[in-house]
């Protein structure tokens, strides 16, 4: 026989779960319009990997890097360590931190 009971829990959990999507699209949206905020104000919305604190691109050697504010810690992006290799094939200060000094 057709169960009305199964449709009309069928209706609550898809109502139920439409609103599960609706709280994680809004919370998506929370979390980007934060990211966009920050990109804006010229701060970079990463977060340090080690200690949480915020990282802050800089320039160095024409190569953008994200030093931490808080442990000082510096991150590069993938490729970003092979430009500043690259910059120091004459042997610079980045070959001497590596010791393949002549
Ligand atoms: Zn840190």
């Amino acid at each position: 026989m057709p169960s009305g009971m199964d449709e009309r829990r069928k209706g609550l959990e898809e109502e139920y779960f439409h609103r599960k999507n609706q709280e994680a699209i809004e919370k998506l949206r929370e979390k980007m319009k934060v990211a966009e905020e920050a990109k804006a104000a010229g701060i970079s919305s990463m977060r340090c990997p080690r200690c949480d604190g915020s990282l802050a691109e800089s320039k160095f050697e024409e190569v953008l890097i994200d030093t931490c504010d808080n442990c000082g810690g510096v991150w590069l992006d993938s490729g970003e360590l092979e430009q500043l290799t690259r910059k120091e094939s004459g042997g610079g200060w980045f070959s001497r931190l590596l010791g393949s000094e002549k």
